[in-house]
C-alpha cells in the first residue's frame, strides 16, 4: 500500500472500490498515466488476481517504479488485485472463491467485479494486458488438493512448470510476439521446459496455437484476446504473465502487427486449476 501511494507523485493513484471482509478492509488501489492521449495507445498491467502469486504484485510495482514512465503510452496498473489474499498468501478470497474465475457478468468475486468496473470504459482500447501470474510449488502441495477438496473432487497430481512460460489463444494466436517476449525473458532467466508429455500446464510446448479446445476456458470473457502464459520464471518467484491482450491494428511496445483484442483477465488454456483439461475453467 505504502509503494503505491508513493507512486502518487508520478501517477494518479485511484482507489476503485473496497473489500469488506470484517474486521479486515481493504482498498483497491490503481495507478494512472497523469497524462492521457488520444494519440498513445492504453496498457493494462494487472498483478496479484491470485493474492499468493506476490512475484506479479512485486513485478508490477518494480516496473512502475523504475521503468513505466519511459514508455509513451496510456497505463492503467493494478498491482494487487486481491489484497485480501497477498496479505495470507492464498489464491482465493475470504469466501473461498477464485477471483480469476470470476471475471464475469455475476461473478461472485469482489476483487473481479471492481476490477471489471475499473476498466470497462476502457473495454477494447488496450493494446496489451498483461496479467501477471505464477506457477508456484504449493500450487501442487496445498490450492490444488484444495481445490480438489472444496468441490469433492479427486486431487489429480499436476506438474509445475521450472521457468517462464506462455501460452497463445488459439482463438487469436500471436506466436511471433510470443517468440519476441520469450527471446526477451530468455536473457535474464530461464524458459520452462516441457514436461514428459512435451506440454506446460497441459498446453502442447513449444507449438501455437494449442488445440482450440483448450481455450474455452478463457472465452466468455475474453473474446478476441491473447493469453500468453508466460513459461516463467524460476520456481521461486515464477512469473506466470499470462494474459496478454492487444487492441485494434496497433503495434505492440516492441512493435510487432498485433489484432484486435478486447481486456479481460481469467485462466488460461486447460487451467491446472480445473479438474478436467480445460473443461469450464472458471
Ligand atoms: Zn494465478
Amino acid at each position: 500500500m505504502a509503494r503505491i501511494e508513493r507512486l502518487a507523485g508520478r501517477f494518479d493513484v485511484q482507489e476503485y472500490g473496497r473489500l469488506d471482509y470484517p474486521p479486515d478492509h481493504y482498498r483497491l488501489l490503481a495507478v494512472r498515466s497523469r497524462e492521457v492521449r488520444d494519440d498513445r495507445p492504453w496498457v493494462l498491467i494487472t498483478g496479484g488476481v491470485h493474492g499468493y502469486e506476490t512475484s506479479g504484485v512485486h513485478g508490477a510495482l518494480q516496473f512502475l517504479e523504475q521503468r513505466a514512465a519511459g514508455y509513451p503510452v496510456n497505463l492503467l496498473a493494478v498491482p494487487c488485485v486481491s489484497p485480501w489474499g497477498y496479505e495470507r498468501i492464498h489464491r482465493w478470497n475470504a469466501n473461498a472463491v477464485d477471483p480469476n474465475r470470476s471475471f464475469k457478468e455475476g461473478g461472485a468475486a469482489g476483487e473481479s467485479a471492481a476490477l471489471m468496473r475499473l476498466v470497462a470504459p476502457l473495454r477494447g482500447r488496450f493494446l496489451v494486458h498483461i496479467d501477471l501470474h505464477e506457477t508456484t510449488d504449493s500450487d501442487e502441495s496445498e490450492f490444488r488438493p484444495a481445490l480438489a477438496a472444496r468441490d469433492g473432487k479427486p486431487f489429480e497430481p499436476g506438474v509445475i512448470p521450472d521457468g517462464f512460460y506462455l501460452v497463445d489463444d488459439s482463438r487469436n494466436p500471436q506466436p511471433e510476439f510470443q517468440r519476441a517476449v520469450i527471446d526477451a525473458v530468455a536473457k535474464v532467466t530461464h524458459i520452462a521446459p516441457a514436461d514428459g508429455q512435451n506440454e506446460i500446464i497441459g498446453g502442447v510446448a513449444g507449438r501455437d496455437p494449442v488445440p482450440d479446445a483448450r481455450a474455452g476456458a478463457v472465452r466468455g470473457h475474453h473474446r478476441g484476446s491473447l493469453h500468453h502464459h508466460h513459461r516463467g520464471l524460476p520456481r521461486q518467484p515464477a512469473f506466470d504473465a499470462r494474459h496478454l491482450q492487444r487492441g485494434p491494428g496497433r503495434r505492440d511496445l516492441r512493435g510487432h502487427r498485433v489484432r484486435a483484442g478486447e481486456v479481460g483477465v481469467g485462466a488460461g488454456p486447460r487451467d491446472p486449476f480445473t479438474s478436467r483439461r480445460n473443461a469450464g475453467a472458471r
